[in-house]
């Protein structure tokens, strides 16, 4: 292999995986944009609920907390505001007997605990008496280095343990002792209370996310009904109006209503779509038969006008081969009225498709001055179906063959059997159908790119043809491929 043609492969190589990456984010982002559309009724009562839910439970949640830190630390200071009290009496209940110093040393190990420390720090800064707790080191150092203590109990933070601290002046006997101060260690309190506010916080974030999908599904679930009504007005057709009904039962009340509102506009619309139809069916009716017989009339004239003038003839002719059109129009506009109506009426038989593909040739061959080519694979395909709508629907297909293409290609048409199936095949190498374009043919009044189509035409000709071969339980699809040509196949039930 060639180097260039290495890099050229590679290359092609790397943009497929690109397109393949691209596809697939684009398809992501689409998902995304779905469930978090900011738009959506269903994300915004989310969100909205939800908020308030975090909101509401955040705050049970913080005053929770700040209640409990009250109820913890309110009974110490009782009791520290208690001892702080008391003191100056026991110092000087102590001290009527010894010394003023030694006597509050005494009532300081009269009211210490393991976790209760009190010292007394003279108006110089030294301590003279205190618990013989704060002799080890460990704790001493931490607590007789806190500056600036409160009067009032106020918890400390000192590397890690937690301490109630208070000071106050100390006067006995009018003798200035300095201040007193006191410690109440709630370390174990606190990390217990630490550990309750974590969980808290959990079980508060973890309540709130099921609370967010429970209501999410929950509304979910109340926005289904409307989905419904969406989908069925989004999917409805003309013709099957009368059909549409919307049951929800279980939908809420606001819902129902709409349901209701929905049902009874479709009900008048089904009534005004059939009074168009009637319409449409008696007009076309009504004005058929006397066109025929203008129609009819002119031929007649032009037959035997041996008298009239070039330029008459030439006016009859355009005269008579319009009203020829107009006739062709009404009968296709009442074959459709009929159709959808369901009064179009099928003489199913028998029906050797083989001869009658032979004899729908011959006939557009006649009238089209064109070689149709008949190709059948087995010598007899039978179906059962109505033979004057199904020659109806074959000649159409080859009268648009022959409109779209030039007159020097071959039309075909080729007879198989496949899957127990007989398959139908008219082709011609004529101007074809743009892809976008191929899904609408089948439309009324649709007709591709009007400046193709050369030849006149009215756009209902392949909208009978799919009725009609519906009507008698085929299907008809096409292949095309711009100025390639066209295959129209049609699918029967061998019999
Ligand atoms: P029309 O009366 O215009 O032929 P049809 O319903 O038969 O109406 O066809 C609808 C449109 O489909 C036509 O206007 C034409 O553009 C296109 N079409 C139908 N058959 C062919 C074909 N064999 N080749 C190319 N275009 C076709």
């Amino acid at each position: 292999m060639e180097l260039s043609d290495l890099v050229n492969q590679t290359t092609i190589f790397r943009r497929k995986v690109n397109h393949v990456a691209s596809q697939k984010k684009d398809r992501l982002a689409k998902t995304v944009g779905k469930v978090f559309d900011t738009a959506s009724l269903k994300v915004r009562l989310t969100v909205g609920i939800a908020a308030v839910a975090a909101l509401g439970l955040g705050s049970l949640a913080a005053w929770t907390s700040a209640k409990m830190q009250h109820i913890l630390v309110s009974t110490h200071k009782e009791n520290m505001d208690y001892i702080a009290g008391r003191f100056p009496m026991d110092v000087e209940i102590y001290s009527e007997m010894i010394p003023l110093e030694t006597g509050a040393q005494r009532a300081i190990d009269s009211l210490s605990t393991k976790d209760q420390l009190i010292w007394i720090e003279n108006t110089t800064g030294k301590i003279t008496a205190r618990s013989t707790a704060l002799n080890k080191a460990e704790i001493g150092n931490i607590l007789l280095a806190v500056k600036n203590v409160p009067s009032i109990p106020t918890v400390q933070d000192l590397n890690g343990s937690y301490w109630l601290m208070c000071a106050t002046p100390l006067k006995v006997k009018d003798v200035n002792l300095g201040t007193l101060y006191l410690a109440h260690n709630i370390t174990e309190n606190q990390v217990m209370f630490r550990h309750l506010i974590r969980s808290l916080t959990v079980a508060t974030i973890i309540a709130i996310a099921a609370m967010t999908m429970i209501i999410a599904l929950y509304i979910d679930r109340s926005m289904q009904p409307l989905k419904k009504v969406s989908q069925l007005t989004a999917t409805i057709s003309a013709d099957k109006l009368d059909q549409a009904h919307l049951n929800l039962e279980q939908a809420p009340t606001e819902v129902k209503e709409l349901a209701q509102t929905v049902d009874q506009m479709l009900v008048r619309l089904s009534e005004a779509w059939e009074h168009q139809r009637e319409l449409l069916s008696n007009v076309s009716h009504e004005l058929r038969t006397p066109l025929t017989i203008v129609s009819g009339y002119i031929q007649s004239i032009l037959r035997r006008g041996d008298n009239l003038s070039e330029m008459q003839k030439e006016a009859l002719t355009i005269a008579a081969s319009e009203a020829d059109r107009t006739v062709q129009l009404l009968q296709d506009l009442l074959d459709l009225a009929r159709a959808d109506s369901g009064r179009i009426q099928f003489q199913s038989e028998k029906v050797v498709l083989n001869d009658l593909i032979q004899e729908v040739a011959g006939m557009a061959q006649q009238y089209s001055k064109r070689t149709i080519t008949v190709n059948s694979s087995a010598p007899e395909i039978a179906i059962k179906a109505d033979s004057h709508r199904l020659k109806q629907v074959l000649l159409n297909l080859i009268d648009n063959a022959v409109k779209y293409s030039d007159a020097q290609t071959p039309i075909t048409i080729e007879l198989d059997k496949h899957n127990n199936q007989a398959v139908i095949q008219v082709c011609d190498r004529g101007v074809g159908i743009p892809l976008q374009q191929q899904g609408r043919i089948f439309e009324r009044f649709f007709r591709v790119d009007e400046s193709r189509n050369r030849a006149g035409g009215t756009g209902l000709g392949l909208s009978i043809v799919k009725t009609l071969t519906e009507g008698m339980g085929g299907n008809i699809t096409v292949r095309s491929q711009l100025n390639q040509g066209s295959t129209f196949t049609i699918n029967f039930s061998l019999l």
